[in-house]
């Protein structure tokens, strides 16, 4: 029977579960598709660069499954027709797939693929993509279930075989080509300088991490310029799947043996992230909800939305010079390391007391390695609408002060500001008139909107932890790894799960 492997955030050849068991069960009588879906791709969290980047991988994908006898399809339409389409030109099938731990649109899509499916009287089998588990029974689980998955051996790119059938050109809506300029209605414009698509790229870039850069990652994670060069910058990568978390996982262990006792720090500080990675997808795997949805309902309607304020952040145009790089290197690379991602959301959340939902679209459109799972649990953290994380607002001035002191990233993205002397680069208002250089003035007075913000989050944060709700929420979806854990259970359930300083 012929099997179709239906490709998502799973863009690579090796490592891949349902390539390899589709080989398996019917060789040379195999076929991948990926199907750009308008309603997916129009929802506004996905954007043209993500299209790009899906594109360029799937290009490099093509060649090694052809080298393979496998025919690589894709459509720009819905599932349901898509796969009639199948049915009527190839007869019956079986679907293979990785889980999608995505938003509420991906989940519902998913579970009308698994009914269209059945009343057909066609399998569709789905695989774990990488530490997280679906129907997870508890939280206390998470941990043996990750470290379970992340030991299973990896597996090999399809081997080379014959093909069984003759594959046409097009089975409409499937078609060979892999160019998507024909979906209208994606937000956003192409990437021209950030991260491109592929396994190859991806296996570079971390083999790269490894051998050099893993020495200076903790030193360089919060320094916005230096952090470009020394994190591992594989998210993109594994965003989009072109690398298995798996085989990141073993490598670095790998990796850990033979490192220089001076250096292991480095590398078991990069090895904990890939934990939290998984921790935090399982997260919206077990309430996607928290993509739309505040998270504790204590800090619902807290705040407001205004267009100009939200367009002033947007555009890098607020006046506080590291947010301003912050959001155009965004716009530019489609990269921010965590810090900054922080400051930017804590920044329009808190500072300017903005409604978190818009910042997090508008973000996930920017970032290249948009991760429904990590996204909004972050977003919600920085926003502090947890109730169980610590509020954390940041001050722009001293993180620029602290993080890029001599001014490397903001002279890079601000380029009105490149010729201030460093001391002056930090609040150019203090020293320059700032419309001779094309730069506004900051657009609120930083100390008193900080006071207003604490003020008000405090004080709801106050009700809140003692709330049912919040611990609820704690129970649900807090960590329960080492540290964290023994300080929750000597104490209250508002305690910090992550703190970042
Ligand atoms: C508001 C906000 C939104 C974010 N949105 C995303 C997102 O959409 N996609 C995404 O991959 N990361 C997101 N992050 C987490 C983090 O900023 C990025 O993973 C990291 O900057 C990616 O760069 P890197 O690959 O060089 O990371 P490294 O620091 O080298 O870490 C290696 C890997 O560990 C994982 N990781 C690192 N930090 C975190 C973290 N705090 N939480 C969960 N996993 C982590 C990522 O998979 C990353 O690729 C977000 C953080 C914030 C504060």
């Amino acid at each position: 029977m012929l099997q179709v492997v239906w490709l998502k955030r799973d863009l690579r050849l090796h490592d891949h579960r349902p390539l390899v068991e589709a080989c398996l069960r019917s060789p040379g009588n195999v076929m991948v598709v990926y199907i750009a879906e308008p309603t997916i791709w129009q929802a506004g969290d996905l954007s043209v660069r993500h299209l790009q980047f899906v594109a360029q991988s799937l290009a490099e994908m093509a060649e090694g499954l052809h080298d393979s006898g496998i025919p690589l399809y894709t459509a720009i339409a819905e599932m349901e027709p898509t796969l009639a389409a199948i049915l009527e030109h190839c007869g019956t099938f079986r679907l293979l797939a990785h889980e999608e731990h995505g938003t509420p649109l991906t989940f519902a899509r998913d579970l009308r693929v698994h009914r269209w499916m059945r009343s057909r009287g066609l399998e569709f089998v789905e695989y774990p993509p990488f530490g997280v588990t679906r129907r997870l029974p508890s939280r206390e689980q998470f941990q043996m279930s990750w470290e379970q998955k992340m030991s299973e051996p990896l597996l090999s790119a399809p081997a080379l075989s014959q093909a069984l059938r003759e594959w046409p050109v097009e089975l409409r809506p499937l078609r060979r080509a892999l160019d998507f300029s024909e979906l209208h209605g994606v937000p956003g414009i192409p990437l021209s300088s950030g991260q491109k698509g592929g396994e190859r790229l991806a296996r570079a870039t971390f083999a790269d991490f490894l051998r050099d850069r893993c020495t200076r990652y903790q030193s360089h994670i919060s320094k916005p310029y230096d952090s470009m060069h020394s994190c591992a910058r594989i998210s993109t990568y594994l965003a989009w799947g072109n690398l298995s978390m798996r085989e990141v996982v073993q490598r670095s262990r790998q990796a850990l043996q033979s490192i220089a006792p001076s250096r292991r720090r480095h590398l078991e500080a990069f090895l904990s992230r890939l934990h939290w990675h998984c921790h935090f997808i399982q997260r919206i795997e077990d309430d996607a909800e928290i993509a739309v949805r505040t998270m504790n309902s204590a800090f619902e309607g807290l705040r407001g939305e205004n267009e100009e304020i939200f367009q002033r952040w947007l555009e890098g145009q607020t006046g506080f010079p590291l947010i301003d790089a912050a959001m155009r290197a965004l716009a530019q690379t489609g990269w921010l390391h965590f810090r900054g991602r922080a400051m930017v959301v804590s920044f329009i959340c808190n500072t300017l007391m903005q409604d978190w939902r818009r910042p997090a679209q508008a973000l996930a459109q920017l970032f290249l390695d948009y991760e429904p799972g990590i996204h909004f649990s972050q977003v919600q953290m920085q926003a502090g609408t947890t109730g169980f994380n610590t509020i954390r607002i940041y001050n722009p001035l001293k993180q620029s002060q602290e993080h890029d002191s001599e001014g490397r990233f903001i002279r890079l993205f601000v380029p009105e500001l490149r010729e201030l002397p460093s001391a002056q680069l930090h609040e150019p208002w203090k020293y320059v008139d700032l419309a001779m250089l094309g730069y506004p003035v900051p657009m609120v007075d930083l100390t008193e909107a900080n006071r207003i913000a604490r003020e008000r989050l405090w004080s709801v944060r106050g009700r809140a932890k003692v709330a049912p709700e919040t611990k609820r929420l704690l129970n649900k979806h807090g960590s329960r790894s080492g540290k964290q854990k023994n300080r929750r259970q000597s104490s209250a359930p508002e305690q910090i799960e992550f703190d970042f300083g």
